[in-house]
């Protein structure tokens, strides 16, 4: 983690300074999955050009960052009620969406709007869309299915449709961190790890495995989702992190502001990060930690 030690802040604050860190992931579906707003039928999509070589438009399939954001929360939300009820740490009950603590490490990170006069919490991880590497028309299907009469739980002769995205489509997608403190890295990389299920209210397919492709710290975001796409689409047969951290250090540290705190972590980097967060317990000593932080960012607040 001494990689990336100067993008940590010590201790969470409400005045964000500019440490960001970026996790670059493969988002892999690995069911069939309905990617689309409550309210269409249709799967989200955009145009975008091809790919950083190919400007020709074409039509790729959206995974909205809203929907990445509501399942890691809740994610994280489940992982410290199971780590607080191991390690007998007492802490106040949390759940999206209308019972936020305002207490806990997930509101202090993922943000929390307060019922009462209380100041609200500003999110300190960001997302955004994420897109699929390859074309809409290849990666979707209709599946239609027997509607099931909701009275008398048997299948009629209706056939329902539903627009799907195919099991193994790939999305190129990026979480940022910004003025995070170590703790809160830890938490938020066991979240993206552990995350497997995207379905939220359809209760279809959802199944999807993260993969941290590569990490990039600076005093500024360096690259976005959709350039990190279209330089994944011409290297879609070997999506390597070493060929990711070779166009990152080229091409994008040298557009920074300030390309000398710009830090492209190598493979190797990568890897002792993602271990020494996924092996880091979250115990007693830990949960005390980060609970008393947070106190004291709504400390600072004047709530
Ligand atoms: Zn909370």
């Amino acid at each position: 983690m001494n990689t990336i030690n100067d993008y940590l802040v010590v201790k969470p604050r409400p005045l964000l300074s500019a440490e960001a860190i970026q996790l670059l992931l493969l988002r892999e579906v690995l069911d069939y999955t309905v990617l689309r707003t409550e309210d269409s039928r249709e799967i989200n999509s955009v145009d975008t050009p091809l790919s950083i070589k190919d400007s020709k438009t074409v039509k790729r399939v959206a995974f909205l960052g809203s929907k990445q954001k509501a399942a890691e929360s809740r994610e994280l939300e489940s992982l410290l009620r199971s780590a607080c009820s191991a390690a007998n740490f007492d802490a106040k009950e949390c759940w999206l969406k209308d019972n936020l603590c305002l207490e806990c490490p997930r509101c202090a990170l993922f943000g929390a709007t307060a019922l009462s006069e209380a100041p609200n919490i500003r999110h300190r991880i960001e997302y955004s869309t994420a897109f699929s590497l390859l074309t809409f028309d290849l990666l979707t299907e209709e599946i239609t299915f027997n509607a099931v009469d909701e009275k008398t739980q048997t299948t009629g002769q209706a056939l329902g449709v539903r627009h799907v995205v195919r099991p193994a489509s790939l999305f190129a997608s990026i979480v940022t961190l910004r003025s995070v403190t170590r703790s809160e890295l830890i938490l938020a990389v066991k979240t993206l790890l552990s995350s497997k299920s995207y379905g939220g209210e359809t209760r279809i397919g959802g199944d999807c495995r993260n993969t941290v492709i590569g990490i990039v710290a600076g005093w500024e975001e360096i690259i976005t989702p959709l350039e990190l796409t279209l330089e994944l689409y011409e290297r879609r047969t070997n999506i390597d992190r070493a060929i990711i951290a070779s166009f990152l250090e080229r091409e994008y540290k040298p557009k920074a502001g300030t390309p000398a705190k710009v830090k492209v972590l190598s493979d190797s980097e990568i890897e002792s990060v993602i271990s020494e967060c996924a092996n880091t317990n979250i115990d007693n000593a830990f949960l005390a930690d980060a609970y008393k932080a947070v106190k004291e960012y709504r400390g600072q607040q004047g709530g």
